[in-house]
């Protein structure tokens, strides 16, 4: 082996980046968010707390209990911002957009259609009936993230997000061009190549689970529940679309796992909820998807770059190391007395967090 060989092996066995921000992450409530918290704070200085409780964080006012009840809950001496959301209902008023975009902790609000997912019954019946909302946003430069599939129960599960881009996105993406969007938990080349075709102020996050699956590891040989999801997972073809992109560095990419615990009952049950749990291992998935498609040496700019430049924050100066050592996912995780089942329950990969 030549020296410049051996050097790169063993620059690979361990990883110093900037500490990563998690994009998209859903905590719940008491009384998990003591678990919650302290799981993506092991890894993350800040996350976007998705707004969907129930009821959902409509208001400015929401939002800063909501954030006092994280930061409560944070165990002494870690240390982890909550960056909040605002959810979006029909009934938003802009004056509470123009509020929310003046509060220091507020950072951006959710679209989720209708029934899209869970507790998004509050949510936007018609994407096309609030231009006055979506004007409200690019005016007082809040970004407006959204859940990107359309609800019409006509359309197949598969072709939501598709559609929802063809229906939807196109037109609001031309008529408000200084909005700052971001396209949450993309699963298609079709949300890729919408992605591509925008100016810088349209980005995505992407998940663990729709870069390391596709719809096979949830319906071949048997439904994995623990893998269902929404968005739902895509066929190879989309998944590695997303493998592909990773690979390119382009910063309108970035990380949002989407984490989302349910108790083990609620996901292993006769009509489950979706949700992967991902956050206890989050950064370490990322690094085994990203050393498999080659890109290892783009995992800190997707992890921790490109998401304060997109949100105008600025990045983390402290930096975290991940270190090759297998380590296996624990079959079940007991959150103050609910049992929730981990995303790869059981399974080894081969990146620990030092
Ligand atoms: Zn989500």
């Amino acid at each position: 082996m030549t020296s410049a060989a051996s050097q790169i092996e063993s620059q690979t066995e361990s990883l110093t980046i900037t500490r990563p921000d998690d994009w998209h992450v859903h905590l719940r409530d008491n009384p998990l968010l003591p678990h919650t918290v302290a799981a993506t704070a092991a890894t993350f200085a800040r996350a976007i707390v998705m707004p969907n409780l129930a009821p959902p964080v409509t208001t400015v006012e929401l939002a800063e209990g909501y954030y006092q009840r994280i930061v409560q809950a944070l165990p002494t001496g870690m240390s982890f911002e909550p960056l909040m959301v605002l959810y979006l209902t029909a009934d938003t008023s802009p004056q509470e957009i123009a509020a929310a975009a003046a509060h220091p902790h507020v950072h951006a609000v959710k679209l989720y259609p209708a029934g899209a997912t869970t507790n998004s019954a509050y949510g936007v019946r018609d994407p096309d009936a609030i231009d006055h909302l979506y004007a409200a946003l690019e005016e007082n430069d809040l970004p407006l993230l959204m859940h990107g599939e359309v609800i019409d129960p006509a359309v197949d599960i598969f072709d939501r997000e598709r559609v929802f881009i063809e229906r939807h996105l196109l037109r609001i993406r031309e008529k408000f061009p200084a909005l700052r969007m971001v396209l949450e938990h993309i699963t298609t080349g079709d949300a890729v190549q919408f992605v591509l075709s925008q100016p810088k102020n349209t980005a995505a996050t992407i998940t663990p689970q729709h870069l390391m699956l596709n719809r096979n590891d949830l319906l071949a040989g048997g439904i994995r529940p623990h893998n269902y999801c929404l968005p739902i997972l895509k066929r190879r073809t989309h998944q590695e679309a997303l493998r592909q992109v990773i690979t390119t560095n382009d910063a309108r990419f970035f990380l949002g796992t989407d984490s989302a615990p349910h108790a083990q009952h609620a996901k292993e049950t006769a009509c489950g909820c979706a949700g992967c749990y991902s956050a206890p291992a989050a950064l370490a998935f990322y690094a085994t998807v990203f050393e498999e498609c080659g890109a290892l040496q783009h995992l800190e700019a997707f992890a921790s770059h490109h998401g304060p430049d997109f949100y105008r924050l600025p990045r983390n100066t402290e930096t975290v190391t991940l270190v090759r050592q297998p380590q296996t996912i624990p079959e079940a995780v007991d959150a103050y007395g609910t049992r929730i089942i981990p995303w790869q329950a059981g399974g080894t990969i081969p990146w620990s967090l030092a």
